[in-house]
């Protein structure tokens, strides 16, 4: 297959990019499982934005940036707010219903670190709507095709080129398109772009307990760092205070969340006494930001040895549960538990990754004609620690950054949309070879060596992180890791054993990152530099290197 533009991933940052993209050419969007199945589709909160009458960009630019905690990119960050309100109006115009007020107003809720109301929100389930509207408007544009259980094995880049060819290719940091494995079919194919945008979202189940829906395995970090992308901030991977506590936690469980929104509406934490705990621990109490909620609450179990602590919605009152969390009460609901009357069991989950493939301001790689947006990339936006309902306003924000750079690039080279080294390019490309391959055998392998990476990175490399804990991870990590590629090596692909060598290729990376900041910030909280002024502050971002290609 041949295309204009390739878009692995169908959340909003995907679709919202491919709908622009259409504009110029064929764009292709690969997804791997039914094409609603993303992060996007479970966001409840909103999307942070400057609209109320008492707000203004500069709040909005203070909190992101007190919540990234020094190390945001303040260029990306007013990017995002001042052009916040722009996006959001693109959204309505699409169709998105948002939710308004008696008056007809949007609705503006509030979220932990804002200092002022500024969710737009659909009830709570933003993202399903957002994911409605767009895949709707996608499903409508001819240029536009959406392949569903199309897995991206691996980025073409010039180690996939015939060896006698390569010598034309000007610059080795070049991405032509992906592999992808047809799950339908189990055939590779290889699609070959002009340009290729990584969409791919989260990472969260490289962790237990996660908010994130199976698809999260990380696949685009591990994509990207193949191909020789560089990735940054790696070791920020916050966990969201409050998900629903559930007893039985299986390989790919997605544990249900419980949005910050509850807490914006009033509720409150408590332990399992009923007693306050948050004034402790910040003078914002339950409605600090999620970094200091969730070591509180982590902080609270390891004291008392309790496994959850309750958030206690009962002051919201049952009529504006119902009606403005109604998903959120009936999902309680049918678990048997009513939101109205009895406090909500609650544990912090790994929720979001605030690193990702180091992008600039156009949303560009270091590899030429590749870029990445959403979850996967990292802009700088959101430094040690994400505000909440910055990430769906990051996603649409930098896709409209992409499209903007491709139009100039473009219109620079009156039009010629060509921008592979080589015509024709494809002929030189291989074909995916099995050679070597065999079916696998040991698929017990691969469930165990899933599960042992998830409790590895929930017991070492989570909420709370020391250097002897990052070093034992790592330790087994790497032994993982040579045995899962000496697996990969002789064995067919199949979406499970992609997913596994993505998974601990992700925890290995998080790790690395982790040991090079010898320091407590944000997200990243080290039981060895527990204090922020007793050592000297690592003020840049870490970068984790990207590969060399032969
Ligand atoms: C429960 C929950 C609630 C949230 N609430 C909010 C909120 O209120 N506000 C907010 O701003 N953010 C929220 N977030 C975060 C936000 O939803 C995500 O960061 C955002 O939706 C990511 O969008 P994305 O387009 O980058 O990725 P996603 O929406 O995750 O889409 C990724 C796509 O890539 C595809 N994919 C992945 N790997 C491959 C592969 N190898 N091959 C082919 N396709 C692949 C997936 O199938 C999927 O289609 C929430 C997240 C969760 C999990």
């Amino acid at each position: 297959m041949k295309t204009d533009f390739l878009i692995i991933g169908s959340g909003i940052a995907g679709l919202s990019l491919g709908l622009r993209l259409s504009e110029f050419g064929t764009v292709i969007i690969i997804t791997k499982k039914k094409k609603a199945e993303s992060n996007t589709n479970y966001a409840q909160g909103g999307i942070a934005s400057v609209l109320g009458k008492e707000d203004n960009f500069d709040l909005h630019i203070k909190d992101t940036l007190e919540c990234g905690a020094g190390l945001c990119n303040v260029k990306a960050v007013e990017t995002i707010v001042r052009e916040g309100p722009e996006s959001i109006y693109e959204l309505l115009s699409l169709g998105v219903k948002f939710t308004r007020d008696e008056n007809g107003n949007l609705k503006l809720g509030r979220e932990g670190g804002h200092s002022k109301n500024r969710i737009v929100h659909a009830k709570d389930l933003t993202g399903k709507e957002i994911e409605r509207v767009l895949l709707y408007k996608a499903s409508k544009n001819p240029k536009i095709k959406i392949l569903e259980y199309h897995f991206a094995i691996e980025l073409l880049t010039v180690r996939n080129i015939k060896p006698e060819f390569r010598k034309v290719i000007k610059n080795k940091y070049t991405c032509f398109g992906a592999y992808t494995l047809n799950a339908k079919t189990g055939k590779v194919e290889k699609i070959v772009a002009n340009k290729t945008i990584i969409a791919t979202g989260g990472l969260g189940q490289v962790y237990l307990h996660t908010t994130n829906p199976a698809i999260a395995t990380g696949d685009g970090f591990a994509l990207g760092y193949r191909a020789g992308c560089e990735l940054a901030n790696m070791e920020f991977v916050q966990f969201h205070p409050t998900t629903l506590y559930q007893k039985e936690i299986e390989e790919d469980t997605q544990v249900f969340l419980i949005s910050e929104a509850v807490r914006g509406a009033g509720a409150i934490l408590k332990n399992k006494n009923g007693k306050e705990f948050m004034h402790k621990y910040d003078k914002r109490k339950s409605l600090a930001p999620r970094d200091i909620v969730a070591r509180a609450i982590d902080s609270e179990l390891k004291r008392t040895g309790d496994n959850f602590v309750y958030l206690d919605a009962t002051v919201i009152g049952e009529e504006r549960l119902k009606k403005e969390f109604p998903n959120i009460y009936q999902q309680c609901l049918n678990r048997g538990l009513d939101i109205s009357k009895s406090m909500i069991p609650v544990v912090p989950a790994a929720h979001y990754s605030c690193g990702g493939l180091k992008v600039n301001i156009e949303g560009k790689t270091n590899i030429k004609n590749l870029y990445a947006c959403g979850e996967v990339a990292m802009t700088g936006v959101h430094g040690a620690n994400r505000l909440a309902s910055n990430s769906l306003l990051e996603a649409v924000v930098f896709s409209k950054k992409i499209y903007e750079s491709i139009r100039n690039e473009y219109k620079r080279n009156n039009n010629n949309k060509q921008n592979t080294e080589v015509k024709n390019i494809e002929k030189f490309i291989f074909n995916w070879s099995e050679k070597g391959t065999a079916n696998a055998e040991e698929w017990i392998l691969i469930k165990h060596n899933k599960l042992e990476i998830k409790e590895i990175m929930s017991d070492y490399v989570g909420i709370v992180r020391s250097t002897y804990r990052l070093k034992r991870a790592l330790r087994r990590i790497k032994m993982m890791k040579d045995e899962i590629k000496e697996f990969y090596d002789r064995t067919k692909v199949s979406v499970d054993l992609l997913e596994l060598r993505n998974l601990v290729t992700v925890a290995y990376i998080i790790i690395k990152s982790a040991m090079k900041r010898k320091e407590s910030r944000g997200l990243h909280y080290m039981l060895d530099y527990p204090k922020r002024d007793d050592i000297n502050f690592k003020k840049d971002t870490i970068i984790f290197k990207r590969i060399k290609l032969q």
